[in-house]
């Protein structure tokens, strides 16, 4: 038995204008999910997150929120409740205005209103809060409040547009766990934009990668992580970023010759065509240092960053002006200036289409039990 997707995009396309933002988006999201539409600043996320919430008309295509056209219905009549990063509250109403403000509007009863604050409230911590105004709240209290003004409408989707941008980083971080175990906690499909790749990996079932306005690849964090369909993907997922070095196909199609100075040799987990141009993708925590291995690329260290629990060195190259990273979870006593060899294990090599840049894979998917 197949059940209907709580929201299930098919074809759907957005112009502005002559801009075309979102092109042909197909995308179905189950009940209970959270899905995390992610991609570079103007890629079409909150386009996309808009349209389903009815706050933007699309030009073609079909939204179905669990299973009924509602192209053409108002945000109101969709069921959905959207927070913002701006949090939107009203500044003249208190906490527990904010949170009924919806119920008011449908003139609710008193008791069912003061029920309903007291019951959000307590879901989102703010008990003692319910009489104060939001210039008396830190960041997170006000995101929390936005949030419970989304809850107490009990909607079939909730809709997050970056709602954690305005707060710092140790706040987001927690934040990422409240809004995750929220979720959870009340059964919702949630939908999240956000443009933090970590964000999106840590607090998501499934991620959309968004780039122009295209789908490039919908898959679990880590699925991304492993088989990134595209260089886009490869170089999007994952931090610090994947390195990218361009080469030609030799012995036979069994390596890879790295257009840098010495020509090192890459051995590639599966055969390719002799001669055939490719992108190699090495991810900075699969090089290892100074190993025997089947890939020696000698260099020498430019810069050493380290936060303490690990550390990033970059190899500087001439012909690879960004140079290569290489993540390493302990203390390396390297410093600038030292020269290495760098190492990878060829199941943890990834290969593009020097051309369209599509991963090349030899079942479609590249092996690498990571
Ligand atoms: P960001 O991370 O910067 O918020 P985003 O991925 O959410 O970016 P959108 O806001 O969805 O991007 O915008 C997608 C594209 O559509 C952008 O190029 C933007 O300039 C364009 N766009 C958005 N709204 C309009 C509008 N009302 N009129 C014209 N173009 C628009």
């Amino acid at each position: 038995m197949t059940t209907t997707p709580q929201i299930e995009l098919t074809g759907v396309d957005k112009h502005f204008g002559a801009y075309h933002a979102l092109r042909d988006i197909n995308l179905e999201i189950p009940k209970g999910a959270f899905v995390a539409l992610v991609g570079p600043s103007g890629c079409g996320k909150s386009t996309l997150l808009r349209s389903i919430a009815g706050l933007e008309g699309i030009t073609g295509g079909a939204i179905r929120i669990t299973g009924n056209v509602v192209n053409d219905e108002p945000p109101r009549r969709r069921d959905v409740a959207m927070v913002f990063q701006s949090y939107a509250l009203y500044p003249h109403m208190t906490v527990r205005e904010n949170l009924t403000y919806s119920l008011r509007l449908k003139r609710a009863s008193k008791d069912e209103i003061q029920k309903a604050a007291d019951e959000v409230a307590h879901t989102i911590g703010l008990e003692n809060l319910l009489d104060r105004y939001p210039r008396e709240l830190s960041g997170g209290q006000r995101q929390r409040v936005a949030m419970g003004r989304a809850i107490i409408r009990r909607p079939k989707v909730f809709l997050f547009d970056e709602p954690l941008s305005n707060l710092d980083a140790a706040l987001r971080v927690h934040m990422r766990k409240e809004i995750r175990a929220l979720h959870d906690r009340l059964g919702a499909t949630s939908v999240y934009v956000t443009h933090d790749q970590i964000e999106a990996m840590t607090m998501a079932d499934q991620v959309v990668v968004l780039r122009h306005g295209v789908v490039e690849q919908v898959g679990a964090p880590l699925e991304l992580f492993d088989r990134p369909a595209s260089r886009f993907v490869a170089g999007f997922i994952g931090s610090p970023a994947m390195n990218f070095v361009d080469g030609t196909v030799v012995d036979g199609g069994e390596a890879v010759e790295l257009d840098l100075p010495d020509r090192p040799r890459v051995k590639i987990p599966f055969a390719l065509e002799h001669g055939r141009p490719v992108t190699v993708g090495l991810r900075p925590e699969h090089l290892t240092i100074n190993t025997s291995s089947d890939l020696a690329i000698n260099g020498t260290i430019a810069s050493v960053e380290t936060t303490g629990s690990s550390t990033v060195l970059t190899m500087k190259s001439e012909t690879n002006a960004k140079g290569i990273s290489i993540a390493l979870a302990e203390r390396s006593g390297l410093a600038p200036g030292d020269t290495v060899a760098l190492g990878v294990d060829p199941k943890h090599v990834h290969l593009f289409d020097r051309q369209s840049e599509v991963a090349l894979t030899p079942d479609k998917r590249v092996s690498t039990d990571q």
